[in-house]
């Protein structure tokens, strides 16, 4: 089958042919439909500081947004049947640890994800666990299934936010901010205020739902943020850029009291000021690391199925597989990309 793959531990990655993979004890074998680019896999074709010490192994088949059909089953697989449209939650867990017996299967102190520890979705055909896959209904699109995972990052913040009435400040508007700014308007926040560095992005935040949209290269987001709130500041603040210098910015634009919400991943240590930004403010601060397993997804499914988050604005591109090495140059380029679909 065909594959893109990091087969050097070094800058880029290679379009190459491997054998189709054999679906062991517990795992289905699927036909990717769709298969998405995230940030982490910009890390990881780039190849920098974080990559070269978290990728074990190479050759690697990368990716980890995908969604797909299934076409054989392995021994013993019981809740899903050939024919099944699936997306997949990347947190493949242990089941046996301290976080997976108390409910927090998500952040399992052995957790496993695929195209970082074995090999994921930018091919033809992958293998993947029973346990961690989801069916799709038939009302969604297909392609949709592949934007499941980073919107349910989002999903997982804002439902765990009190945004309803609230106003808002999303730091980045990428993919992961744009599925905030969705997830939040579709939760009933009263203003959302998104930030970026780029035109285009911020565009895409007002069509998922921001009421303003402010370039922080050309005026201070923090004067505006206390403009639009009567000098109060923002109730709730998610950083979904991993900037630190944007991230300290995020406490500024707090109220007392208020929480933030931190989604982004730096890739050094984050100065933040917490005399007067944590401890005084008394301000809640919240880290994701993916979804709940799996109660974000039924709620993610319900907000989609009824129509209150529109998925469409947050893809930029569908290309073929064999075009993944120029859609990685793009958005290292920081060309006008947001989410690119590849398609096998
Ligand atoms: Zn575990």
């Amino acid at each position: 089958m065909n594959a893109f793959l990091k087969r050097e531990r070094a800058y880029g990655g290679c379009f190459d042919r491997v054998p189709v993979p054999i679906p062991a004890e517990g795992e289905v074998l699927l036909k990717v439909h769709s298969t998405a680019i995230c940030g982490t896999d910009i890390h990881i074709y780039a190849w920098n500081g974080w990559a070269q010490a978290n990728i074990k192994k190479v050759p690697l088949i990368m990716g980890h947004e995908f969604v797909g059909t299934i076409v054989e089953l392995g021994k013993g697989v019981r809740s899903l049947k050939v024919g099944d449209v699936v997306s997949g939650e990347t947190h493949i867990n242990c089941g046996l640890c301290y976080q997976c017996r108390n409910g927090m299967q998500h952040i399992c102190a052995n957790l496993k994800l695929p195209g970082l520890h074995r090999d994921g979705s930018f091919a033809e055909f992958m293998a993947y666990p029973e346990s961690c896959l989801v069916r799709l209904p038939e009302s969604i699109p297909i392609e949709y299934g592949a934007l499941m995972e980073p919107l349910g990052v989002g999903v997982s913040a804002v439902e765990n936010a009190q945004v309803a009435g609230a106003n808002v400040v999303v730091v980045g508007s990428g993919p992961i901010g744009l599925g905030v700014i969705a997830v939040a308007h579709a939760m009933g926040a009263r203003k959302i205020i998104a930030l970026d560095v780029m035109e285009y992005r911020l565009g895409l935040a007002k069509r998922c739902g921001a009421e303003h949209a402010v370039d922080t290269s050309k005026s201070d987001p923090g004067e505006f943020v206390r403009e639009q709130t009567h000098g109060v500041g923002a109730d709730v603040v998610f950083d979904a850029s991993g900037n630190p210098r944007a991230i300290a910015g995020a406490f500024k634009y707090l109220r007392k009291g208020g929480e933030v919400h931190l989604l982004g991943l730096p890739s050094e240590p984050t100065a933040i000021d917490l005399a007067p930004d944590v401890i005084f403010k008394e301000a809640t601060v919240y880290g994701y690391h993916g979804r709940k397993m799996f109660s974000t997804w039924t709620r993610m499914l319900g907000l989609i199925e009824s129509g209150r988050i529109e998925l469409e604005s947050l893809i930029s591109h569908r290309l073929p597989l064999t075009d993944a090495e120029k859609a990685f140059e793009l958005l290292l380029r920081g060309e006008d990309a947001s989410k690119i679909l590849l398609l096998p």
